[in-house]
């Protein structure tokens, strides 16, 4: 028995392993959105992670979220699909994200209305 990772989408075996880097477009989103602080949050949230590229159709998955095929000894194929695993540091940093927002906004507020409230 023989068993494949293959992309999802085209069944391809054809498949690149990269590392995500820094991911500048949702950084600069978060930025346009919440401030410079959220933006590294956003745009770090996940650096390092290993993401896998199909060469043939260009479909992006995650490691575990693809489609393994069996081959059998006699020959016959068959296709599992994985479930994505659920990305909760996506959901934390989001989280992480409307806190910074959150307090800068009352802290901002808090000087708007006293100029001295913290001398
Ligand atoms: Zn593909």
């Amino acid at each position: 028995m023989k068993e494949t990772i293959i992309c999802p989408k085209c069944h391809s075996d054809q498949l690149s392993a990269n590392q995500k880097g820094f991911d500048g477009n949702q950084a600069t989103i978060g930025m346009l959105t919440g401030g410079a602080l959220a933006g590294v949050a956003l745009g770090m949230h996940d650096s390092g992670k290993i993401q896998i590229t199909c060469l043939k159709c260009g479909n992006k998955f995650v490691p575990g979220g693809g489609a393994v095929k069996t081959v059998d000894d006699a020959g016959n194929q068959s296709i599992d699909y994985m479930e994505p695993p659920v990305d909760t540091n996506r959901r934390n940093s989001f989280i992480v994200a409307f806190i910074l927002i959150a307090v800068l906004l009352v802290l901002a507020i808090i000087l708007m209305n006293n100029p001295f409230a913290f001398l």
